[in-house]
């Protein structure tokens, strides 16, 4: 579904926008992709098929979540915005009756450390320290075998009944996505109309140790996260003013694969492609850092949204 394009106005995307591969469906909007993603948050192995399936958030979702934001945070103006202390994590593992995706303890718990080094900057020197921290405070385990291979379908039923919390609470999903899916996210601004929806998707074997090949060092859920906090991708807007709404991350024209050296999409615009950055699709090896900018946007999507 992408017809919430055609009002002009997109107020709040349903979460049901956040999904990703699902191709727009005939006749609606149709002739522009762009017109039609229906996957604003998702990370895929391969980011050619995020442009065919339409995977990524359009121009005007981005500005849409941006205002949504600017207004949140007008209130806040003038107090001091800091990160959360720890973010409790609830993390829901979907497995299948052969015991595919039962993902160990030990795995979730390495998924943990990883998001506090990433978050914490500890993974490049010039990496950022957002401040954010995170603490694991439960974990459940379903065994369904239609759930683990059909989440994409159930997973409006399977968020609702497993969700914990409330609005600061991250709540993790891990269930087999498909070939070419890695993972995807809420943003933010997503929580108010429907609070049950709220969290991030995460394919089962992009856990630390995971056995995904390129993607199993855990930065799928660094990277999801990041889109739960309220980041764009880096090449959110192509070349294109405001990019990514983010000052400091470089524009870039399109996602980045594997590890470039040295690319340099937006020639006109200053500074390499950010290929390191979290929020972009490079390999999980590839990525080490957020920016400042990146922090202090995450923080203040927690104050406006989240706290
Ligand atoms: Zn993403």
């Amino acid at each position: 579904m992408c017809g919430f394009a055609l009002t002009g106005t997109v107020v709040g995307l349903p979460p049901d926008q956040a999904g990703a591969v699902s191709a727009p469906a005939e006749g609606e909007v149709g002739t522009s992709s762009e017109e039609c993603a229906p996957g604003p948050a998702a990370r895929v192995s391969d980011p050619e098929a995020a442009v065919t399936d339409g995977g990524e958030l359009t121009p005007r979702q981005a500005s849409e979540y941006d205002r949504q934001f600017r207004e949140a945070i007008l209130p806040l103006r003038g107090q001091e915005i800091q990160p959360p202390r720890a973010v409790p994590v609830v993390v829901h593992v979907i497995s299948a009756e052969d015991g595919r995706g039962n993902v160990p303890a030990a795995r979730i718990r390495e998924q943990i450390k990883v998001l506090n080094t990433a978050y914490r900057g500890g993974y490049a020197a010039e990496a950022a320290d957002t401040g954010f921290s995170f603490h694991l405070s439960e974990v459940t385990r379903t065994v369904d075998d239609t759930w683990f291979t059909r989440f994409d379908e159930y997973r409006d039923t399977i968020r609702a009944e497993l969700r914990q919390g409330d609005a600061g609470t991250l709540n993790v999903y891990t269930a087999d996505l498909g070939s070419g899916l890695l993972g995807y996210s809420t943003f933010p601004q997503d929580y108010e109309s429907a609070p049950e929806q709220d969290g991030v998707v995460i394919a089962h074997d992009t856990l630390p140790g995971g056995g995904r090949e390129g993607f199993d060092l855990g930065h799928t859920g660094t990277h999801e996260v990041g889109h739960w906090l309220g980041l764009f991708h880096t090449f959110q807007n192509g070349c294109s003013a405001p990019g990514d709404y983010v000052d400091d991350t470089p524009y870039e024209r399109e996602a980045a694969s594997g590890c470039p050296e040295g690319r340099d999409s937006c020639p006109r615009r200053a500074g390499d492609d950010p290929v390191t950055n979290f929020m972009n699709y490079s390999d999980d090896g590839c990525m080490n850092q957020f920016t400042e900018g990146q922090a202090t946007r995450i923080a203040e999507h927690w104050a406006a949204f989240r706290s």
